[in-house]
């Protein structure tokens, strides 16, 4: 399928500033709070609004404010399995991406839309797939997002839900096959030319010379959908 790509790099858009219609988070992402073990060990930073939960139910101590430490009073379901610990690193609020310090967003790395499909283990208690990225950065994410979202709906048939991923699952040969045999076999008073037009594309796809009523049959109720199996080559140009 040579130039099926939808859309052009937004980088190449000069009149619009990137990430114009996005608005930035009012407040940073990181609070860079702790929480430690009963013995001490830190287990993972957190925002403000989850180490204070702590104090509140009196299950945790505070320890220090500056920065803000809470140990718990009871012991943790699970600890880091390494001091490198993703959740223990101290995360600054910056774009990931360029590094700009202000108008910054959330970005997850897995769209909600995929996400919610994931087993519950791997969707409890984790912020991998969470981001900073400033709102320049986030257009242009999405807009390679929405690329890797076409390709893989038509790779594996699951179209993305709106109306366009269902359109570009479908074969425009095969769809009007279809429609052409449903007007054969439903319209009588078809006027001739336009009947054997209908009939020519019929027996080209079909590579036949004659047309048979099983055949149209056949076309009425035929899967527009893309085959996996014959769209992956051209999908790259
Ligand atoms: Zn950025």
């Amino acid at each position: 399928m040579p130039g099926n790509h939808q859309g052009r790099d937004p980088r190449k858009h000069k009149r619009k500033p990137l990430g114009v219609g996005y608005s930035a988070r009012k407040s940073p992402l990181y609070d860079n709070c702790f929480l430690h073990a009963p013995d001490g060990q830190p287990l993972c930073t957190c925002d403000r609004r989850k180490a204070q939960w702590y104090l509140d139910k009196g299950i945790g101590e505070l320890v220090s404010e500056e920065p803000f430490v809470v140990k718990l009073q009871f012991e943790p379901a699970g600890r880091p399995e390494s001091p490198g610990d993703y959740y223990l690193m101290v995360k600054e609020n910056l774009c990931v991406v360029c590094g700009k310090k202000d108008s910054y967003i959330r970005k997850n790395v897995i769209p909600h839309e995929y996400r919610k499909h994931f087993p519950i283990e791997m969707k409890d208690h984790n912020s991998h797939d969470v981001l900073l990225l400033c709102t320049s950065c986030h257009a242009i994410s999405n807009y390679y997002d929405n690329h890797l979202k076409q390709q893989l709906a038509r790779e594996f048939q699951a179209p993305t839900g709106s109306e366009e991923g269902l359109r570009l699952l479908e074969d425009p040969e095969r769809r009007q096959v279809r429609s052409g045999a449903r007007a054969l076999l439903n319209a009588e008073g078809l006027p001739a030319h336009r009947k054997e037009e209908l009939l020519q594309a019929l027996r080209e796809f079909y590579r036949t010379d004659t047309v048979t009523e099983e055949m149209l049959q056949e076309a009425a109720g035929l899967e527009t959908r893309y085959d996996p199996q014959s769209c992956s080559e051209g999908a790259e140009d």
